[in-house]
């Protein structure tokens, strides 16, 4: 998503965007219930940062929010990490100190990092930021060591239904993208969207797929190209595209392989049409 303004990024460490619940359709028999809360971009340079140094939990006033979710996930928009360079001529860079994860791993249980701000301090940060969340027990998805991991989805499995959730970015800058020797982001080709999605059920048996986009431009309403592949995802056997998009929702039901989802959406989230 677009960079926020200084005067923004200063107070705002959170956009919560959705709660998504997955249930049965069936009422006779009791079924597992799994809620899944997924949040906007989660921005910790600045004010965050500051609070964090003198002992305060930025997400302290969201926390009811995540509390109780069997799965909460959140696009973590800024790298963590101690190294790495500022990518030349970009105008916002975000890092912040692996102090910050502790804070994180208390409300999440996975990250993305497929967005336009994971990458701006290079390679070297990016691969730090993954083993730093590894370390602290963060799953994390939409990015990689190389090509083959970015593209790999998080299986997270709760109650006997295995979720999969895949990342992709689709806005500029691309050079944050992983190839097949460099750390980076999933980015949204079509074929491989596709594969991603196919394999996600086939190689990993997951029972829900779950992609979430991150691009726009804070358009009110998704333009024909995120229309088309939010399309083509749920023809791949997506069962949701989650999407980070500003003051707009929309809601869609899904009566996919019995589950239905009721989508609740307050900020930054558009659900795209489901079967
Ligand atoms: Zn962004």
């Amino acid at each position: 998503m677009k960079s926020l303004p200084s005067s923004i990024t200063k107070f705002a460490a959170l956009c919560v965007c959705a709660v998504l619940y997955m249930n049965t359709v069936k009422a006779q028999t009791p079924e597992p219930v799994v809620s899944v809360v997924f949040a906007g971009d989660i921005m910790l340079e600045g004010g965050p940062q500051r609070a964090i140094r003198r002992g305060r939990d930025p997400f302290a006033g969201v926390a009811h929010l995540f509390k109780g979710a069997d799965i909460r996930l959140g696009n973590l928009e800024c790298v963590v990490a101690t190294v790495g360079s500022v990518e030349p001529e970009k105008p916002n860079v975000f890092r912040v100190h692996p102090r910050a994860l502790n804070h994180v791993r208390r409300h999440f249980d996975a990250v993305g990092l497929a967005n336009n701000h994971s990458g701006d301090y290079g390679p070297q940060a990016f691969a730090q930021m993954l083993a730093l969340l590894k370390q602290s027990g963060l799953g994390y998805y939409g990015g990689g060591h190389d090509l083959k991991e970015a593209h790999r989805p998080l299986i997270l499995e709760r109650q006997g239904i295995r979720i999969a959730i895949l990342g992709y970015n689709e806005f500029q800058p691309r050079n944050f993208e992983a190839d097949h020797d460099r750390p980076g982001v999933a980015w949204s080709e079509d074929e491989q969207v596709v594969r991603d999605i196919q394999d996600a059920r086939r190689v990993w048996n997951a029972d829900v797929v779950i992609p979430v986009m991150h691009w726009g431009w804070e358009e009110p309403m998704a333009n024909a190209r995120q229309r088309a592949l939010a399309r083509l995802m749920i023809d791949a056997g997506a069962d949701a595209v989650m999407a980070v998009i500003r003051t707009n929702c929309k809601t869609r039901i899904n009566t996919r392989a019995n589950l239905f989802f009721i989508v609740w959406a307050t900020l930054c989230l558009k659900v795209f049409q489901t079967r």
